[in-house]
């Protein structure tokens, strides 16, 4: 979000950005298995799909269900870097993926993500996944679960490993990435001139430490 206000010189207000927030976490919260809204299973098609569905239920809401859709897309962007093996893919290339193209196409070479909440019948083929070397990481492995995959926090083994020659873990440069798809959506919806989230924005005003306050405030 800081990314956003950067670049368009609009902040999102605090309480707006608390609900987009609160959003965000009922991707978790009410869907843990639903694969789309975490682009787990290698459903990637499913999970572009949704992003879209979400993205289209908000244009006829407003106020809070609509900023809530907003948080939930985010989430499904989020998740998709933190999962998947796009960051090995394209290191250290800080290349997006074209997350809200996937539902166009059935197959991306290579692209992976961990299985979850379902798991492969074969524990020495999950295992392999574990003790596979760097370089295999860009490629699918049969077996991968999400625990072996996933880049949520530097103490996981793809998270806490650092790429080569940039001084940043998976888990960081991942963020980055996350980081960069959050600001492109956001802009769109900026450019959709959606009433709710133009009316969540003000001029922004230093470094944002007004509008962190006005939250702590809330609290
Ligand atoms: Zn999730």
């Amino acid at each position: 979000m800081e990314q956003f206000a950067d670049d368009t010189k609009l902040e999102i207000g605090a309480p707006c950005a608390e609900i987009i927030m609160q959003g965000n976490l009922q991707g978790d919260k009410l869907f843990p298995d639903r694969t789309e809204f975490h682009c787990d299973n290698s459903n990637f098609k499913g999970c572009s799909e949704n992003l879209e569905k979400i993205v289209n239920d908000a244009k006829h809401l407003s106020g809070d269900p609509a900023l809530i859709r907003l948080g939930r897309g985010m989430h499904v962007i989020q998740d998709f870097y933190s999962h998947s093996n796009w960051a090995e893919m394209v290191a250290p290339l800080p290349v997006l993926a074209p997350v809200e193209d996937f539902k166009d196409v059935s197959y991306i070479k290579n692209l992976q993500s961990g299985m979850y909440p379902y798991s492969h019948e074969s524990i020495d083929d999950q295992l392999d996944c574990f003790t596979a070397p760097e370089s295999d990481w860009k490629t699918g492995l049969v077996g991968a679960t999400h625990a072996c995959m996933h880049k949520d926090g530097n103490n996981s083994i793809r998270g806490g490993t650092e790429v080569p020659g940039i001084g940043r873990t998976y888990h960081e440069f991942a963020g980055e990435l996350a980081i960069a798809h959050t600001k492109k959506y956001l802009m769109s919806w900026y450019k959709s001139g959606h009433p709710g989230f133009l009316s969540c924005l003000v001029v922004k005003v230093g470094g944002g430490g007004c509008n962190h306050n006005i939250i702590r405030k809330m609290k």
